[in-house]
């Protein structure tokens, strides 16, 4: 057995910093994980630590969240916003920060659950100089799976696919999110290694802590209005547009109705502004402008009460691994509209939490919106069984639970191999 004092352990995300005001930055599902997966762990307790590069040298260099969780934000290239493809250029200053930290601490990690790819290098590079390390992986997203639907594939495509490959068989573990991640790490990167599926989870006392009439007084909407919401990144994989001109061709355009696009347009030179320009500009072309509301990106005190005022969230991704959103608006009792795809497919249940509808098709989409806006009862028993579904499958608690057996399970591995070869 390992003692108390060994359970001091490393969770990595060289991007997404899980120490970030999520609503302020452009900050996406990653963030919200490490974080609520690190608290969650500490309260279970294990002492986490949380690096993450700095990206900004006002920063403070440590966050601490709780006696046992705290955010270190190592230096590795420029102390400013460099692009998700370009990072991995620093990934070795990283390593190198990350072992002169293990140093000064006098300590080193005895497991590491290292989040994307290129967490995964420094991961797979901490276990070259610690042999015994244990490497835990979340991959997030799976540029097997990317590549395959964008125009133009970037310089960095085949390192990294030659990273997920490596770290998919040389990992002590991979934690898939959903079974459909699993399958595709199977089907699309290699058939070796161990795979664990570990749902990702959600605040489930914040997220229902209001219902539909309250928030709507909050808001200033009125109760006979159909609210159509969308939440996440301004991303042209998310889909965005399809939850536009799907809303435009509802039945439903006549009555009072209303579409909230929450996210995005954070800071000049970051895409998510390019892609909002965008999606206003369809707005205008289908002249939506009056019924359309662009709220920005909010925070986890202001998410809930948007969630529960809607009458359905529309998730269509072209892709997602597992998709928060879809299980934030399902514990605030709000069906979801969801692409047929990827994780959303594990989520959503299809007729019973929501509806599941092909990816891209906006008259699929405004004819499911219209469904489920039509039938309010049938909207409230969705939003029931919703609920019930994130509450026995989607809790952070429950999803720490989950990794922290996993970890037990590999340290004591660990510890019976050393003490196995002690004996021989
Ligand atoms: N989010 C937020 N504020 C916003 C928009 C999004 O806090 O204005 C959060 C959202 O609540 C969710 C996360 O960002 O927790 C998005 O995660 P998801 O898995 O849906 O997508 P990703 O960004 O990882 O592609």
């Amino acid at each position: 057995m390992f003692s108390l004092g060994q359970k001091r352990i490393a969770l990595i995300s060289v991007h997404g910093d899980p120490a970030v005001e999520i609503g302020k930055e452009e900050a996406g599902g990653q963030n919200v994980y490490v974080r609520n997966v690190g608290e969650a762990l500490a309260c279970q307790g294990w002492q986490v630590d949380m690096f993450t590069r700095r990206a900004n040298a006002e920063q403070p260099a440590i966050v601490e969240h709780s006696s046992n969780c705290r955010t270190i934000r190592l230096t590795a290239g420029p102390q400013e916003f460099v692009p998700r493809d370009e990072i991995f250029d620093y990934a070795p200053e990283f390593v190198q920060a990350l072992l002169n930290f293990q140093q000064q601490l006098n300590y080193q990690y005895p497991l590491v659950h290292t989040n994307y790819w290129i967490s995964s290098w420094v991961g797979m590079e901490l276990k070259k100089r610690q042999p015994r390390l244990k490497q835990v992986h979340t991959y997030h997203s799976l540029g097997a799976v990317k590549y395959k639907s964008v125009p133009t594939i970037p310089m960095i495509a085949r390192t990294r696919l030659a990273v997920e490959k490596n770290v998919l068989e040389t990992a002590d573990r991979i934690v898939a999110t959903s079974p459909q991640e699993k399958e595709h790490m199977r089907s699309l990167v290699s058939s070796q290694g161990q795979i664990d599926v570990i749902p990702c989870g959600t605040d489930i006392r914040r997220f229902g802590s209001i219902d539909r009439s309250e928030a709507r007084q909050i808001l200033g909407i009125a109760p006979d209005t159909k609210v159509v919401l969308y939440v996440g990144r301004f991303d042209p994989r998310k889909g965005i547009e399809t939850a536009v001109r799907a809303f435009g061709q509802s039945a439903l355009q006549d009555q009072a109705n209303m579409l909230l696009i929450i996210g995005g347009g954070s800071r000049p030179g970051q895409s998510d502004g390019l892609e909002r320009e965008r999606i206003e500009e369809i707005v205008q072309e289908l002249d939506l402008q009056d019924i359309t509301r662009f709220p920005g990106r909010l925070g986890d005190q202001d998410l809930p009460i948007y969630y529960a005022a809607a009458d359905v969230c529309v998730v269509p991704s072209h892709y997602e691994p597992f998709g928060l959103v879809a299980i934030e608006a399902m514990a605030c009792q709000t069906p979801v509209i969801a692409s047929d795809v990827g994780g959303l497919q594990f989520t959503v249940l299809h007729e019973q939490t929501g509806l599941l509808v092909p990816p891209k098709d906006d008259a699929a989409f405004a004819l499911a919106i219209d469904r489920v806006l039509l039938n309010e009862p049938w909207r409230d028993q969705l939003g029931q069984t919703a609920r019930q579904r994130v509450e026995t499958q989607f809790s952070w608690n429950g999803v720490a639970s989950q990794l922290s057996n996993l970890y037990s399970q590999l340290l004591e591995e660990k510890a019976v191999k050393k003490e196995l070869a002690q004996v021989s």
